[in-house]
């Protein structure tokens, strides 16, 4: 049984990086056989001591959905793939989830060709703990996600508006520029639904993309987007 909180709680994680070398591997997609592998077990101590992952997540109501438009506490999106995905669901989790600056504000990292990865593995692990975080402690199933900016369907500037409905979200040290992406670099935003462990790649047609976590589902594509 979920645990119910107030739609309007926010909740402020601030997220250990306790990896193990192991895991630490896994996230920057290093093999255990290969070289890099002992480059990373001198390099884990300074990632677990500087980095400084961290979210912001808040539970929201789905207040209606009409056509393609889907209004949650207030605030209309229009986008064919976040009203398919949210129809018949009355609450969400929204999150903002960051690697932090952390490596970079400790200098250790000056001139680091692979900093960008370790940020990477750092935001990778934040967000697992995001959503674990969310089955623990309300019993809620966030695996499914929507992410502004990755379907030109739900386009980055609903950055926006998510933020606003989230709220000072700079209290994670985040912010957006003035297109809608977020600063530092190696950040996320998302609505988590309850479904079927959705992630927006199954719809994307970025067919070269090296980060693809789900394979394109064309049955699924033409269903919410129609054929071209
Ligand atoms: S395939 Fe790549 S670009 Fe497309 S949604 Fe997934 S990670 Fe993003």
């Amino acid at each position: 049984m979920a645990e119910k909180t107030k739609a309007s709680e926010r909740i402020v994680l601030d997220i250990p990086a306790d990896f193990t070398l192991e895991e630490f591997a896994e996230l920057c997609r290093v093999k255990p056989e290969s070289s890099a592998f002992e480059m990373l077990e001198d390099t884990l101590p300074l990632v677990k001591s500087f980095g400084d992952p961290k979210a912001v997540i808040r539970w929201a109501d789905v207040d209606r959905i009409e056509g393609t438009l889907t209004t949650i506490e207030g605030i209309t999106f229009d986008s064919k793939v976040v009203a398919d995905k949210l129809q018949g669901l009355g609450r969400v989790f929204l999150s903002v989830v960051t690697a932090g600056d952390g490596l970079e504000r400790s200098g250790e990292f000056d001139g680091d060709p692979f900093l960008d990865t370790y940020n990477g593995a750092l935001l990778f692990h934040a967000s697992r703990f995001v959503v674990r975080y969310m089955k623990d402690k309300f019993g809620f199933d966030g695996s499914s996600m929507l992410n502004p900016g990755s379907l030109p369907d739900w386009p980055i500037s609903n950055n926006f508006a998510l933020f606003e409905i989230i709220g000072n979200v700079d209290e994670i040290g985040v912010s957006l520029n003035e297109a809608g992406y977020i600063r530092p670099w190696n950040s996320g935003s998302h609505i988590h639904f309850a479904g079927d462990g959705y992630q927006n790649c199954s719809l994307c047609k970025k067919f070269n993309c090296i980060g693809r976590r789900a394979p394109f589902d064309r049955a699924e594509y033409e269903r919410i987007f129609g054929k071209e």
